[in-house]
């Protein structure tokens, strides 16, 4: 079975996945992290953004991989070509420039073949930008989660305080946020956009458990 959670960034995919997953005893794949990798190889290997047979080649040939401690859902590292870029990826250098990334064709054809290789094996929480429209239109349960702005800037900045890597400055997540979504929203690849028949749910009016449980409970129907 798979769980389709796609939405804007910051609008709660990560943490809600994670305990839907729990909660299901099913994986999660972050697909959002396979993109964050490549444009964190493209730095790298000092490729230019707008480079899109480059940024294609890094996607095909780039190892990327999720290590998980035996019986834990979410990764606890992320690995490319062997190295641990989990902290890496994260840094408001990549958050500008994934979105340039994730619009080549060529990347995102790499990544999706990668991620429907990874979801045919077994029950997956998939959170991404495309997931219930492009790579699993199949998928039992779609769930398009968004939230206000200021809502979503604000988790941002948690997170990244948490994770202690990325701006802590609202005023500047809040802009970056703002900037990358019109971004995925405007490319011609796969546009961020919910599948018809995903539910809509605005997280900024209900609790994170709340959001969980209707998840779970569509996943139950
Ligand atoms: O979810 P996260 O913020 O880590 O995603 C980083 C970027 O990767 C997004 O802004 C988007 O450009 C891209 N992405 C995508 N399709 C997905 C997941 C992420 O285009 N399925």
């Amino acid at each position: 079975m798979i769980v389709a959670i796609d939405g804007p960034s910051g609008a709660g995919k990560s943490t809600v996945s994670k305990l839907v997953a729990e909660r299901l005893g099913f994986s999660c794949l972050d697909t959002g992290a396979m993109y964050r990798c490549v444009a964190w190889r493209a730095a790298q290997e000092g490729v230019d953004l707008g480079d899109q047979a480059q940024l294609g080649r890094i996607a095909r040939e780039a190892r990327i991989e999720f290590v998980h401690e035996p019986g834990s859902i979410a990764a606890r590292a992320v690995l490319v070509d062997g190295c641990d870029v989990t902290a890496q990826i994260r840094t408001a250098q990549i958050d500008r420039a994934v979105s340039a990334v994730s619009a080549v064709v060529a990347v995102r054809e790499a990544l999706v073949d990668q991620q429907r290789a990874i979801g045919a094996g077994g029950d997956f929480v998939v959170e991404g930008r495309d997931i219930g429209t492009v790579v699993f239109p199949q998928a039992e349960v779609k769930v398009f989660l968004t939230a206000s702005n200021e809502e979503r800037a604000r988790r941002r900045v948690a997170q990244n305080a948490e994770r202690g890597v990325g701006s802590v400055d609202f005023d500047e997540v809040l802009a970056d946020i703002v900037a990358r979504d019109a971004r995925d929203e405007a490319r011609a690849a796969s546009p961020l956009v919910a599948a018809d028949d995903a539910a809509l749910i605005d997280s900024t009016r209900f609790s994170r458990d709340e959001v969980v449980a209707r998840i779970c409970a569509l996943a139950a129907e």
